[in-house]
């Protein structure tokens, strides 16, 4: 990092806007990441120049040398958080720093230039102020804001990190990511492909990780499973995480969430679920479980539910788990009471319905 002057954002706005009309036609069904505002925050980085030309401009497509790096070199990261709509009408995000700081963490690992926190989080700011119509008024739909970086640098030359960077912010309405709402998951247990090992990218939110997971989420629905759980590298019988989303057990009163070893995301929700268990009156720890004492755990009834969680759709019971020689559900398969009261908390504290005694809630407009 260079910079450490403020940089100004140049605003363009787009005078090819979608009309209220066709807003709302989206609006009314968005899905997931299918449709984007009609805005982006685009900042460029040059080795020794640091960052600069940070700007709002229409939403649009780039044009890319064919040479240029992240095609080839799967230097890229990224980052996933909401804004949402108060029923008083004002604009929120979640923790916002929280995702500026991992945003930077993952750079570390990737070689690549860290971001002013305040610069990331008034990129999502201005961008979020210009397509603030596009913040969807309907319960638990949200706009989801996908910051990201990728290396520009063109060359076919592997041995150094790029030399350029382009940091990008591109937002999009979003009902909720499993269709179909509270649904318990199904889960496949992972033994033959591994989606992180020490000393690897598995704690930074790069692209990479995600490309080498697709074809165990493939074998994971070709078993009639919704979702992959990922074990650990070496015994492959350690819980880690669902490749998306953290993973919680609950035994009871008691939630254990896998420890944080450098193969996990580090997920703000996993986070923000660990603050809130004390605040609910449960205990909470971080610690190791084996897909062995999973099974026992839910044959015994001691380990009453198992959920997942991650800013995409907040939190989601588990409620079945198939692995290549065994099999079993979770409680009697159906949301438990202690997911939903936590998911309840977590989904009232980012829609403004309850209180925010962490100052989780980062106002926008
Ligand atoms: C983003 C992500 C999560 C969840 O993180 P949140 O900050 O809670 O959204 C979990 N696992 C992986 C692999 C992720 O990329």
């Amino acid at each position: 990092m260079t910079t450490s002057q403020k940089l100004s954002f140049d605003v363009q706005l787009s005078d090819h806007a979608r009309t209220a009309a066709e807003r709302e036609a989206v609006l009314a069904s968005p899905g997931f990441g299918k449709a984007f505002t009609d805005h982006m925050v685009s900042i460029d980085y040059t080795e020794g120049t640091g960052w600069h030309d940070a700007r709002l401009t229409p939403y649009g497509p780039l044009t890319l040398d064919p040479a240029t790096s992240v095609f080839h070199y799967a230097q890229e990261l990224f980052e996933g958080l909401k804004a949402y709509r108060h029923a008083n009408g004002s604009i929120v995000t979640f923790r916002p720093y929280a995702n500026a700081a991992r945003f930077n963490q993952s750079c570390l690992r990737m070689a690549m230039p860290e971001l002013p926190e305040d610069t990331f989080v008034e990129a999502l700011e201005l961008l979020v102020q210009a397509d603030r119509d596009w913040v969807p008024t309907t319960e638990g739909h949200s706009l989801y804001l996908r910051p990201f970086i990728i290396a520009t640098q063109v060359g076919l030359g592997v041995n150094y990190p790029s030399e350029n960077y382009r940091f990008m912010v591109i937002a999009s309405p979003a009902a909720s990511y499993f269709s179909g709402g509270v649904k318990p998951v199904s889960v496949w247990l992972s033994t033959e492909y591994t989606r992180a090992a020490p000393g690897g990218t598995g704690a930074a939110k790069c692209g990479g990780n995600y490309a080498g997971a697709f074809v165990a989420q493939r074998e994971a629905v070709a078993q009639g499973c919704d979702q992959v759980v990922w074990l650990d590298s070496h015994e492959h019988r350690y819980v880690e995480e669902m490749g998306g989303m953290n993973l919680f057990f609950v035994y009871g009163d008691r939630l254990l969430t896998p420890a944080l070893t450098g193969t996990l995301l580090p997920g703000i929700t996993r986070e923000s679920i660990l603050t809130l268990a004390g605040d609910l009156g449960l205990k909470a720890e971080e610690g190791r479980l084996s897909i062995e004492e999973w099974q026992a755990g839910c044959e015994s009834g001691e380990l009453t539910e198992v959920f997942a969680c991650g800013t995409a759709a907040v939190v989601t019971p588990v409620g079945s788990v198939k692995g290549a020689d065994r099999a079993w559900t979770v409680g009697d398969g159906t949301p438990g009471p202690v997911t939903m009261r936590i998911r309840d908390e977590l989904v009232g504290i980012q829609y403004g319905t309850r209180p925010d005694p962490h100052s989780w809630i980062h106002k926008i407009s």
